[in-house]
């Protein structure tokens, strides 16, 4: 039996306003907080999580972006002759996107999404590395890092593998006592929420199967940790899409052309531009004004947003649009999905939730970037009381804060290895 373990379970989308009015892990974790998200989608809310640090730090923001010289997609190029019957497909997208990852060596989540085939080797991808694994970030460390520097044995998902098959990988790890920290990621919320919205009754399903795994895994746990620190948290929530825009047509119709006057990547909720002469910059700006739809972010905005890059690596102008509307089509998808995320963190439906065991959340724990200290703190704690002293030479060291070897008193006892 060990002392404990920090279990922090990961629900893609599972937003305040999801659980807001739903019981949902009350039994297990009654205390609940409502965190700011990152402006972005998953691409910058998963690193912002696991990094603790902010778009404008790390660098993980979207998927895309113009950059021709590094562009890792000459060879799809050919492809914009097959029909659009064809590379239009989902099912045809999915299986080439496999292909390509492999191909190129990508480790973490890849999809070609709907980017046209005749410019595809304008873009580069930007998350090369997997933000699940140490090393990676864009820049700087993650959570894994941490944990491996220390020597801290973790678990944490495979999202290649289903959800069952993630908690049976956990449980088994819990129950070898193998591990001092837990990361499970369940992702299938969020492909749900997009498919169905936010107000089907399949939602609260979800979240009673989720109630049931959380609660089994918990009492896994408890049978050979003394003490669960469970924390269930998310990265963003969901907001059904009840009109479209087709920003693409729009812009299509200006004189300036794609891939010589500008660059553009449509994403779900934002276009972000690139320039190549002032007059399509300013035709396209025009345009957009006149948008109602939506707005040209402020520079001044960006960098409150903590997604303002100075060398514009992301879009020299980003449009983004009201809570609801969905740019469709766009380079995410060629059809309407029912709910997207990746608004304004300031929208309703955009904000993320923190529901745990533990009844004091820091009050500086507010916005999901700060979920990295929970674990960094709960993991050093972890470390310092799984200790076993027979086998640990540290507590032999000499300590300079405690240089008499006092133990037993001040704030230190608490963290001396209890017998086990
Ligand atoms: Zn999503």
């Amino acid at each position: 039996m060990k002392n404990i373990l920090p279990l922090f379970v990961f629900i893609d989308a599972c937003g305040w306003e999801i659980i807001r009015n739903d019981p949902f892990a009350n039994r297990i974790a009654p205390h609940r907080k409502r965190l700011k998200s990152v402006f972005g989608y998953s691409s910058a809310c998963v690193p912002s999580i696991l990094s603790g640090g902010w778009p404008d730090e790390h660098r993980n923001w979207c998927y895309f972006v113009y950059d021709p010289g590094k562009s890792p997609f000459q060879s799809l190029r050919p492809l914009r002759w097959l029909p659009q019957a064809v590379t239009g497909r989902r099912i045809f997208r999915r299986w080439l996107s496999r292909f390509v990852r492999v191909q190129l060596k990508f480790r973490g989540y890849f999809d070609l999404y709907n980017i046209p085939f005749k410019h595809i080797s304008l873009f580069d991808f930007t998350e090369k590395k997997s933000p699940l694994k140490p090393g990676g970030m864009n820049r700087g460390p993650n959570i894994f890092d941490f944990l491996e520097l220390r020597a801290i044995p973790y678990h944490v998902s495979n999202p290649a593998k289903s959800e069952p098959e993630n908690l049976r990988a956990v449980t088994a790890d819990i129950r070898s006592e193998r591990i001092d920290f837990a990361f499970v990621y369940l992702p299938e919320l969020d492909g749900l929420l997009h498919r169905v919205g936010n107000q089907s009754p399949d939602v609260p399903s979800k979240l009673r199967q989720y109630e049931q795994w959380i609660e089994q895994l918990t009492a896994a746990a408890r049978e050979h940790y003394k003490e669960v620190r469970l924390y269930v948290f998310s990265d963003h929530g969901m907001a059904n899409c009840d009109e479209l825009l087709d920003l693409k047509s729009r812009i299509e119709e200006l004189d300036a052309q794609m891939g010589r006057d500008y660059a553009v990547v449509y994403d779900s909720t934002m276009a972000r531009f690139w320039f190549f002469n002032d007059h399509a910059r300013e035709e396209i700006v025009e345009s957009l004004r006149g948008v109602s739809q939506g707005r040209i972010l402020p520079d001044a905005e960006l960098k409150q947003l903590r997604a303002y890059f100075p060398d514009r690596y992301f879009g020299e102008l980003i449009f983004l649009v009201k809570e609801g509307v969905l740019i469709v089509p766009s380079h995410m998808g060629e059809r309407p999905i029912r709910a997207m995320h990746g608004y304004h963190p300031a929208d309703q439906q955009s904000y993320a939730a923190l529901l745990t065991n533990q009844p004091d959340i820091p009050c500086d724990i507010e916005a999901i970037p700060d979920i990295f200290r929970l674990m960094t703190r709960d993991a050093e704690l972890a470390r310092e009381r799984n200790r076993r002293p027979w086998a640990d030479s540290d507590c032999l060291d000499f300590d300079a804060e405690n240089p008499a070897g006092a133990i037993g008193e001040g704030p230190k006892s608490e963290l001396k290895p209890e017998p086990s």
